[in-house]
């Protein structure tokens, strides 16, 4: 049960609404976000909504059957919109794309990808600058010097910057140089850091685990949400599975389930789930086609000389023909089911 509360709600209603449902055999968690404050009811008795929802300062009560709460679509059916300022926002009504290098490696590199956006008219530049590799002697990122400079030249030319938070001590120094922080696929379920993810102001997108479900996806969503951030994005990344033809198995059934199951915006990565260059058009354009609000996909001048994934990366020519097919894609898809 999920019992959406007005902010403004005297402490004497709120103990009063708690303990009438604690009364009732439930375990209580209250969750306080910028946009809310909610109580999470978590127990089996029946409880008649009428005991208690005439007590001031309760603004609705929603049953949600499923075992994660606040981001299921069964209390908030309407799709959540993730606004990043400056007119950018993820989320149903539009189509983002979010493209740029796997590695943030250089000015010249950051320059050459942020030009490249601004004339294709893309809002937000992906890159890394802490980068989990399989080995440790692989390019392992700029890491914060990187950022800043990064976020100094993006900020110049209006780009907004989504990049890779891997650890909690990575979080207070990245906070002023990201408008999105990611999680990747290796830490999806790294609870200290959605935790703690959940105390900050700024969208989070969170990537599928390498063998993780769709249902444990919503879950870390729903620890960061619980802790008190409501600004989060879903992404399919492709999962590990016994096919060894591509990198990663893209469960392009994720994303219509993902957007029955969940409120929340859902993007895909075709990069990271097929690791073909020459393939990854052909599966961005089946997302698009599945319902993704959005695109995440590598793109670097000269993907054969980049630090790190440059065998799924797209030349700049390869990357425009792509977003200009992904428009098209969307506008059909829209126009299907309108
Ligand atoms: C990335 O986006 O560069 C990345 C490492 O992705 P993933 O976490 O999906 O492997
Ligand atoms: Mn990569």
């Amino acid at each position: 049960m999920i019992v959406q509360l007005k902010k403004s709600i005297s402490p004497e209603h709120l103990e009063d609404v708690v303990n009438r449902i604690e009364s009732r055999g439930y375990k209580v968690t209250e969750v306080n976000t910028v946009e809310g404050k909610y109580l999470i009811g978590l127990g089996k008795a029946e409880i008649d909504l009428r005991e208690f929802g005439h007590i001031p300062g309760i603004i609705d009560i929603h049953r949600v059957s499923d075992d994660y709460k606040l981001v299921s679509r069964k209390w908030k059916v309407k799709p959540s919109v993730v606004d990043l300022g400056d007119g950018v926002s993820i989320g149903e009504g539009s189509f983002t794309e979010m493209a740029g290098p796997c590695s943030i490696e250089s000015e010249e590199q950051i320059n050459m990808s942020l030009d490249h956006l601004l004339e294709n008219n893309v809002k937000i530049m992906r890159g890394g600058v802490y980068k989990p590799r399989s080995s440790p002697y692989s390019f392992r990122g700029l890491g914060i010097d990187g950022l800043k400079l990064w976020h100094r030249l993006a900020k110049a030319k209006g780009i907004k910057i989504i990049s890779e938070v891997m650890q909690v001590s990575q979080i207070e120094a990245m906070y002023p140089y990201v408008d999105v922080f990611q999680v990747g696929a290796r830490n999806t379920q790294n609870f200290n850091l959605l935790d703690e993810l959940g105390r900050v102001d700024k969208p989070v997108l969170i990537k599928r685990g390498i063998s993780g479900t769709v249902d444990e996806l919503l879950y870390s969503a729903e620890y960061v949400f619980s802790a008190g951030n409501e600004k989060l994005i879903l992404c399919e990344r492709g999962i590990r599975t016994y096919e060894r033809s591509s990198r990663n198995t893209l469960d392009i059934n994720a994303i219509p389930i993902l957007k029955e199951k969940s409120h929340l915006p859902v993007i895909a990565d075709p990069s990271h789930a097929i690791g073909i260059r020459r393939h990854v058009p052909d599966v961005a354009l089946a997302c698009v086609m599945a319902g993704a609000d959005g695109i995440i996909f590598e793109t670097h001048k000269n993907p054969e000389e980049a630090f790190s994934d440059g065998q799924q990366t797209l030349d700049f020519r390869e990357s425009a023909k792509l977003i200009r097919a992904m428009r098209e894609t969307y506008a059909l898809r829209q126009s299907f089911y309108a």
